[in-house]
């Protein structure tokens, strides 16, 4: 058996939007049985990501929704200090509710970011998950290599996280799947705005799994298939000299 893998992405608009989605379906177009969920952080679907997808190749849904403002981050303000693609990827689990609620529906959801890099093996660790999967993610939480702590019996015990290691599940996004069939059976479990920063993985597993029902995968956890990069805002200064040009270089 070969269940789907649905990717989760949420994205939003920003000069690097393209490059990342584009580096992203790059990727996703070399894994076979793939559904990729794209909800786009806005009241509108864009047609900058609608052409997108339609010239991808990928089988896709393409959604949008936007955050509250009074979620949306101020201008100048840090990154962390409010949640991010939580209504997205709420959306995203209705969509999979509503649209594979049959049992013979086999899937496994995984939260792809889009500026995050994703090996092709991850996608062959992924595929294995019945329950909940967990393996190490690069480049996160002040890390070279967040991972979880396996004992004698190839059972998880914890994580080797640095970063808030007090939260029940100290994992990054990127460093978890769950089968469909458990979302389906909690059918509750969502993302929540009213959790603490770094709280949202523990907000979603907590819901559907404890610690001793983890599968621990990439090779007993000492493989690193995905990194947590994030991508260097580019400095467009040179766009307002070009406009008093009269010229304009988005294409
Ligand atoms: N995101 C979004 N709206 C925003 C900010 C982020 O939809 O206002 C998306 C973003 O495209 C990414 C995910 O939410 O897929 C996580 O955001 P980000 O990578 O900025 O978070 P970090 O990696 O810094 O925790
Ligand atoms: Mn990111």
């Amino acid at each position: 058996n070969n269940p789907v893998i649905y990717a989760i992405t949420p994205t939003y608009k920003r000069p690097v939007q393209r490059a990342e989605l584009t580096r992203l379906s790059n990727t996703f177009r070399l894994i076979n049985n793939f559904h990729w969920i794209i909800v786009e952080d806005s009241e509108m679907k864009t047609s900058l990501v609608a052409n997108l997808l339609f010239r991808s190749h990928l089988n896709y849904t393409h959604l949008a929704i936007g955050t509250p403002v009074e979620w949306k981050r101020k201008l100048k303000e840090p990154k962390w200090k409010k949640p991010r693609g939580v209504k997205q990827r709420n959306k995203a689990l209705e969509w999979l509710r509503n649209n594979k609620a049959n049992e013979n529906d086999e899937g496994i959801v995984y939260f792809a970011d889009d500026d995050n890099t994703y090996s092709v093996d991850l996608f062959n660790e992924i595929r294995k998950v019945k329950g909940v999967g967990v393996w190490p993610v690069g480049l996160v939480g002040g890390l070279l290599v967040e991972k979880p702590l396996i004992n004698s019996k190839g059972k998880v015990i914890g994580w080797n996280s640095a970063w808030r290691p007090e939260r029940p599940f100290p994992v990054d996004m990127a460093g978890f799947a769950i089968n469909l069939k458990l979302l389906r059976n909690h059918s509750n479990a969502e993302f929540s705005w009213d959790v603490s920063r770094g709280y949202q993985e523990s907000a979603i597993l907590s819901q559907v799994t404890t610690i001793d029902q983890l599968e621990p995968l990439a090779d007993n956890c000492t493989k690193v298939y995905v990194w947590h990069t994030r991508t260097e805002e580019p400095i467009l200064k040179a766009e307002e000299k070009l406009k008093n040009r009269g010229l304009r270089s988005d294409m």
